[in-house]
């Protein structure tokens, strides 16, 4: 029970400050020591594009982890592309699959995709008790669908009260 109560507070930890990971150029920042910084293909820049940060240990200097799905992969050759790395592992990574900018995204689809991180994290935290977990994403969807209706509300009667006008 400790070490699973560690675990989920490590996890919890991680969940929130990867958020600013979302970010490009935040990604890219913790690309400093990267070994393979020019002439190949898994350069700082190619790392971050593919949702990818910098993790290095003593002694695995070239860790590199997805802020989104958490997979970690380490080895890198100069001519691997993370993009095409990241996609070969199974881990159906909710910002790989991403069709459009993260600006872009709706309201909605952020929660969505929140919600499948927030998933990632409570699993690779031990949660694989699946009926808790999907009782907790049931509950979270509906606290998501409570706050978009407030948004629609919202957006309805900023619309009303211009049309009486
Ligand atoms: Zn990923």
């Amino acid at each position: 029970m400790e070490t699973f109560l560690k675990e989920l507070s490590l996890a919890s930890k991680h969940l929130i400050e990867f958020r600013d990971m979302y970010e490009y150029e935040n990604r890219i920042k913790t690309f400093t020591d990267w070994p393979f910084m020019e002439n190949c293909k898994c350069t700082p820049e190619n790392m971050a594009r593919a949702g990818f940060i910098h993790c290095p240990s003593a002694n695995e200097p070239d860790v590199a982890k997805c802020f989104f799905c958490l997979i970690e992969l380490e080895g890198w050759e100069p001519n691997d592309d993370p993009q095409i790395e990241h996609s070969k592992r199974p881990s159906n990574c909710g910002f790989l699959s991403l069709t459009k900018n993260f600006d872009d995204l709706t309201m909605e689809e952020y929660y969505m995709l929140e919600m499948d991180r927030l998933r990632t994290f409570l699993v690779s935290a031990g949660m694989n008790n699946k009926s808790q977990l999907q009782r907790e994403t049931a509950e979270l969807k509906l606290i998501c669908k409570f706050d978009s209706v407030v948004l629609g509300l919202n957006r309805d009667y900023g619309f009303f009260s211009h049309y009486n006008k």
